[in-house]
């Protein structure tokens, strides 16, 4: 009893099965790109929920935050501020380390792309464990900026996140 317009959009995500190791189910959005009108319909319900919010900033998590983020941005009036892996941003930078299943990762921010008191909105393809959107929301807190909410397109049922009240998703599992 899906919404037709996230029953659209949902069957346009192709599940992959043990990629890229055994068990993990990867959720490949490349698939929703290739129908313009699918693509449209994500960026349009995100757009409707955020436009007239005050928000100035999208920040976008590498890899696939930085493909739906700036087409939501320049839809609500908002600057498109990419966070990146370590090691790709020339100018001064700040991070915040993260932990992973396996592992440690870190996301960076030019410092001076945000600033004090500015309203963002986080945007990633899809939340997991919420570690991801955790650090991004630390970075941007950290600059002073208020995190008004993340938003992303698949949520998967494996969410542990207490900040879950500060993510928006189109009900995509
Ligand atoms: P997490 O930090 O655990 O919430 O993981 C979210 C990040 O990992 C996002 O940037 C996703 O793109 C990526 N990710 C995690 N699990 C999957 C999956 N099953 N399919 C596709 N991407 C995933």
């Amino acid at each position: 009893d899906k919404d037709p317009l996230i029953h659209g959009i949902q069957s346009k995500i192709r599940v992959v099965p043990n990629f890229p190791k055994p068990g993990i189910m990867f959720q490949d959005i490349t698939t929703l790109l290739l129908d313009p009108k699918a693509f449209k319909d994500t960026i349009d319900l995100f757009v409707e929920r955020y436009k007239g919010k005050n928000i100035s900033v999208v920040a976008g998590i590498e890899a696939r935050g930085f493909i739906f983020g700036p087409p939501i941005a320049l839809e609500i009036g908002a600057k498109f501020v990419p966070l990146r892996k370590p090691k790709k941003l020339p100018g001064k930078v700040i991070s915040e380390e993260y932990v992973l299943e396996y592992g440690k990762d870190c996301l960076e921010m030019h410092v001076g792309a945000v600033e004090p008191g500015e309203r963002a909105l986080v945007v990633d393809d899809l939340i997991a464990t919420g570690g991801t959107l955790c650090a991004a929301m630390q970075l941007l807190e950290r600059v002073g900026a208020e995190v008004v909410e993340c938003a992303c397109v698949i949520e998967l049922p494996d969410l542990k996140v207490e900040d879950m009240e500060y993510v928006s998703h189109l009900g995509l599992e």
